[in-house]
């Protein structure tokens, strides 16, 4: 090859929280190791952006038809439609790159932005996979993709490490979808085969975490340019408002942390897109209530508010309700953090990971189940209290939960304990996840005739 090239690389995210945070994580680790980056950014995304390095460049394209616009801007509500919408910028983004002086040699994007592959291909760049998922959760997405198969009941994964099995109704929605044969289910397929092929894969886990899985993946994939570079963090200064601007002052949130004992709050949330009903939110504020624990609960804005009347006076002095965006890692990382009750989204489990908070899982959806087996049954950091999006849990055993996995001497808290400290080395300097990194961005930098690039 000759001479050192400037890397340029274009970020495509998807416009969901749980999407966008991990991945402009990655963004801001490869500016600072020098490259320079352009983010498509979407009118979500762009405030998001406000206090990244100079060498982070925001691309907002007005090119969008008004419908799609509308329907990326939904994603969070009919993530379907805005997976197929966002695809419309395929041609004005060829477009944009023709048009670059310096254009990007690499284009990293997220799962649900599959279409890349054939983007980066029509002008000859490379494609990396960003998986905000973690290693097990995508090789059962990528199998049940590669494979549907035609079965009625449940799912059994043979080739996939500890085979793991799934009823169907465990499974994300898109598989259903396209069983029922909805038309935006082909289009979301096609962009993971697409996946399948690209050069490279950027998973947010960890080696100690999901090593099995991540030889897996590079078993499907056919090649090694598979690296794992989480848990995917921002630097603390800027970890108060990761993802959005938090619905409580960082004062009031710590100085009531700061007054509860080590290991006596229970932090209920279950991430950016779950919507409770009523009765689940009942359900839930009984089971505290009568758990007599410490809490912080984070209710959505837009949410049935009813079940708080009341409640938020019964509580008083133990329980602190968040209305909106809660700043999830200060929270976790507080040491008076004693479980996290979580819908087992990929994110918010690395995140309870990486602060040592043993959980309570009710996964609802998406990945949500693989994500549960791996910290219940595998890692046991972990206990089930609930299953299923409409599931009114037992809030007598939802109290008995708590109260028993805030106690002294849990399992899950010392095994919680282990895998943190393996979960910090792999992000140091030195650690797994610090050289994966490091292995990539010098596969960025390297001219793409250097290295083996598939056409
Ligand atoms: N999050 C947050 N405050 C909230 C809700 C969520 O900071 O009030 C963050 C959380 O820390 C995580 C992300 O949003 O980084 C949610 O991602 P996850 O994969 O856990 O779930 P999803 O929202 O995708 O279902």
């Amino acid at each position: 090859g000759g001479g050192a090239v400037k890397g340029h690389v274009l970020i495509i995210p998807f416009p969901t929280s749980g999407h966008v945070i991990p991945l402009l994580d990655l963004t801001r680790l490869l500016a600072m190791r020098g490259l320079t980056v352009t983010v498509l950014a979407t009118p979500q995304i762009l405030p998001l952006l406000s206090a990244y390095p100079s060498s982070v460049n925001a691309l907002v394209l007005q090119l969008l038809p008004p419908e799609a616009a509308r329907d990326v801007a939904l994603a969070s509500v009919y993530p379907r439609a805005a997976i197929q919408a966002l695809g419309s910028l395929h041609g004005p983004l060829r477009e944009w790159i023709a048009a670059q002086p310096n254009p990007p040699s690499v284009i990293i994007s997220d799962m649900f932005v599959g279409w890349a592959h054939r983007l980066a291909e029509e002008v000859g760049i490379r494609r990396v996979l960003f998986s905000p998922s973690g290693a097990m959760a995508l090789s059962v997405v990528f199998t049940l993709w590669r494979d549907m198969p035609k079965i009625a009941d449940s799912v059994s994964f043979p080739e996939i490490p500890n085979s793991p099995t799934y009823p169907w109704r465990q499974l994300s929605g898109l598989f259903q979808a396209h069983r029922e044969g909805e038309p935006v289910s082909e289009f979301i397929r096609e962009g993971f085969l697409a996946n399948m092929e690209s050069w490279g894969v950027v998973v947010n886990t960890f080696n100690e975490l999901e090593g099995p899985y991540m030889d897996h993946l590079r078993k499907i994939m056919g090649h090694d340019r598979v690296w794992a570079t989480g848990p995917l963090l921002p630097p603390e200064a800027d970890s108060f408002s990761r993802g959005g601007s938090s619905s409580v002052l960082a004062d009031d949130m710590v100085s009531w942390l700061d007054s509860r004992k080590d290991g006596s709050v229970v932090y209920v949330c279950f991430g950016s897109q779950v919507r409770l009903a009523e009765e689940q939110m009942t359900a839930l504020a009984l089971g505290m209530e009568k758990s007599g624990a410490n809490f912080v609960w984070v209710v959505r804005a837009d949410g049935p508010m009813k079940v708080l009347e009341g409640f938020e006076d019964r509580v008083a002095g133990r329980g602190f309700v968040i209305k909106g965006w809660a700043p999830q890692l200060p929270i976790l990382n507080h040491r008076a953090m004693g479980a996290f009750l979580t819908h087992c989204g990929w994110n918010s489990i690395l995140e309870g990971i990486k602060a040592g908070v043993p959980m309570l899982a009710w996964p609802m959806g998406a990945d949500q189940f693989v994500n549960a087996t791996l910290i219940v049954d595998q890692l046991k950091v972990a206990r089930r209290v609930s299953e299923g999006a409409g599931t009114v849990p037992d809030s007598d055993k939802l109290a008995e939960a708590i109260t028993e996995l805030i106690g002294e001497d849990r399992p899950e808290r010392s095994r919680a304990t282990e895998i943190k400290g393996a979960a910090v080395e792999a992000i140091d300097e030195g650690g797994c996840s610090y050289k994966d990194l490091d292995e990539f961005v010098k596969c960025i930098h390297a001219s793409p005739l250097d290295s083996d690039i598939k056409s």
